[in-house]
């Protein structure tokens, strides 16, 4: 057994410029400090409804099957795949990244056949290869691909790739982990079938928690399943139990919501309403163009192609003979900055620079290419 004295715990409070956890806006911290309810409590209810309509308007959708998956953005994924995917489907996968990847293995767990179709990482979706693999693969149900690959910083084009999958008659699967707040997400004009996203990136939010959003097409889909869904947790028949009062039955239990990380993604809707979505996202594209310009001036450029770049996640090359952690640790203890190393294939080779939600900011930006320049001089 343990004796270990323990004391509270007092984080640094750093600039979050990495792949995210962004920073949090004040009003969203001091949301999460109200005072706990039940979460069966009348008054919680409401905000249920609310945090709905909010994501509704973020997503873009009029979806009735809209809401929060209590479990971070793997869990919105899992979600997704469980729900959709029955034993011996065919889904096709986009992988232009490390997430890509995640996608297959849920396929595979869920019992179905994965197709991959695999781009370089940096490099964008070329739509005739998906268009092949739908050709090829006739019988696949669900096309997934990943609209903002935090990754490599690559955005796919995913109405294209929605257009494609109907001429297909497959679903879509979209990951908006990275792009929901940050990149344009129309899911009913593009006619995406579900995606999934997360409330750490450009909605400002803590983590652990994932909006998702399925269509009518989806939704039928899920109610013909033949087999159960393996996860108890995420089928979205029980857990709607909990979300879905359209009925107007009364709600129940199905898991103790995270009360208070609700009142925080109440607040970050809240915000994103007040700021208009076409607002923050070209915020941030226009912090995106203020780090470019700030970065060719330091020498510094980025990896990614200007048609096919995301503004919210900036892979940076690393010139020659610099030692990318020496630099990461340099500016974490020198100006409380984070920044994201490279992953998978682009490890060593990346920083990423990510400007999500209220880490969007020109003093965000100006901070970096301070504390860049310094550590590079
Ligand atoms: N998908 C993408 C594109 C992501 O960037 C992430 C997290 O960075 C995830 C999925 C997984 O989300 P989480 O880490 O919240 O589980």
């Amino acid at each position: 057994m343990s004796n270990q004295k323990l004391t509270s715990f007092n984080p640094p409070q750093r600039l979050l410029m990495g792949p995210g956890p962004s920073d949090i806006h004040p009003r969203v911290l001091a949301a999460m400090a109200r005072p706990t309810v039940g979460h069966l409590d009348p008054a919680f209810q409401t905000m249920m409804e609310e945090i709905k309509a909010g994501l509704r308007y973020a997503f873009q959708t009029e979806n009735a099957l809209t809401f929060p998956v209590s479990a971070p953005g793997s869990a919105g994924m899992e979600c997704c795949f469980v729900n959709l995917v029955e034993p011996g489907d065919t889904v096709i996968v986009i992988q232009h990244g490390a997430f890509g990847g995640r996608m297959k293995e849920n396929v595979e767990r869920a019992g179905g056949h994965a197709v991959l179709v695999a781009f370089e990482w940096g490099q964008p979706i070329e739509l005739e290869s998906v268009r092949a693999a739908l050709e090829t693969h006739a019988s696949a149900k669900i096309l997934a691909f990943v609209h903002a690959e935090t990754s490599t910083g690559v955005s796919a084009p995913a109405k294209e790739l929605c257009d494609l999958a109907q001429a297909h008659d497959c679903l879509t699967i979209v990951d908006c982990v990275t792009s929901l707040g940050g990149s344009e997400l129309k899911v009913d004009e593009w006619g995406i079938d579900a995606a999934y996203s997360g409330t750490q990136k450009c909605l400002s939010c803590p983590p652990g928690i994932s909006p998702v959003t399925f269509s009518e097409r989806a939704a039928d889909k899920i109610k013909q399943r033949q087999s159960s869904v393996q996860s108890w947790f995420l089928d979205l028949s029980l857990v709607m139990a909990y979300w879905d009062n359209s009925g107007g039955g009364a709600r129940t239990y199905h898991h103790t919501a995270p009360v208070n990380a609700m009142y925080a993604l109440h607040e970050g809707l809240v915000m994103l309403q007040e700021e208009g979505l076409e607002e923050a996202q070209m915020r941030h594209h226009a912090m995106h163009q203020k780090l470019k310009a700030g970065l060719e001036s330091l020498g510094l450029g980025l990896i990614v192609d200007e048609s096919h770049r995301l503004s919210q996640l900036n892979t940076v090359s690393i010139p020659d003979g610099i030692d990318e952690a020496a630099v990461r640790q340099y500016v974490l203890q020198k100006y409380d900055l984070e920044i994201g190393a490279g992953l998978g294939a682009l490890a060593g080779k990346v920083w990423r620079i990510g400007l999500m939600g209220s880490s969007a900011t020109e003093r965000h930006v100006m901070t970096c290419l301070t504390a860049l320049e310094d550590a590079l001089k």
